[in-house]
């Protein structure tokens, strides 16, 4: 028992490091993605080399600021800030936003004119892990005829269903069974919050998580999330 209550309050004490550091991070971390932003617009015709070299920089820093992110979020428990969210429009607006895909192709099967309760900030995070690990997943499988993640929206009775699809490498039965577990990863440079993160704030928005996975046909993971009460049942939008 003794031994136990010091793991607990040795696992406390590197919840609050994280918590403090992550969150310490994020200012020079915000620095840099202006800053890396200012350059790129400046440089009026960079050569191929250069402008490669600056959008590596770019997903580089993104990549570090969802680490911070998803370390910030793990480590600490927030209260959920709920809204209508109309889920097709949104998601248009922040895909317009997002960077680092690289050459993977974005598909958007978008047909639920849904509005759900949630809280963007931490369904777009969400989000954003899922298209992380799919382009990962692309970039490691190499895929015939190029990469391809479609993200779609159905209606499903009382349902909102949200899938992201890739056609990556896929997963075997042992990764598919540790996928939810915190700092699993199979990765090099994995931090293996991702999944975890996940299903905590769908589960937390009252919903659930699907995944289907077979090696060497990809992955799709659908996030099933209540309609807004005011919209379920009704089947329009
Ligand atoms: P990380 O991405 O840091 O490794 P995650 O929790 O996001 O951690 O994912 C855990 C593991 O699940 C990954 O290392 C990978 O093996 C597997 N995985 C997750 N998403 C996919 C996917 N779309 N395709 C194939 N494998 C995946
Ligand atoms: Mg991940």
């Amino acid at each position: 028992a003794q031994h136990e209550l010091a793991r607990k309050e040795r696992l406390a004490a590197i919840g609050e490091i994280t918590a403090t550091v992550s969150h310490e991070l994020r200012n020079p971390m915000g620095t840099l993605v202006s800053s890396v932003e200012v350059l790129r617009r400046s440089l009026h015709e960079p050569g191929p080399e250069a402008r490669g070299e600056l959008e590596r920089i770019q997903r580089t820093v993104w990549r570090c600021v969802r680490i911070i992110e998803d370390l910030l979020e793990f480590s600490r428990r927030r209260e959920l800030s709920l809204a209508p969210l109309a889920v097709d429009g949104w998601l248009r607006q922040q895909l317009a936003e997002q960077q680092g895909l690289g050459s993977v192709r974005l598909r958007l099967d978008l047909a639920a004119a849904a509005v759900v309760r949630a809280d963007g900030e931490r369904l777009w995070q969400a989000i954003a892990n899922l298209l992380q690990n799919a382009v990962q997943a692309i970039e490691a499988s190499t895929p015939q005829g190029g990469g391809e993640v479609t993200i779609a929206t159905r209606i499903e009775g009382g349902t909102l269903v949200l899938s992201v699809a890739d056609n990556g490498g896929g997963m075997e039965k042992t990764v598919r069974a540790r996928l939810f577990e915190p700092l699993f990863s199979t990765k090099a440079f994995g931090v293996g919050l991702g999944m975890p993160l996940v299903k905590r704030i769908v589960e937390q928005h009252g919903g659930e998580v699907r995944v289907a996975s077979e090696p060497g046909c990809g992955t799709t993971v659908a996030l099933r999330l209540p309609l807004a009460a005011r919209q379920a049942g009704t089947g329009d939008g």
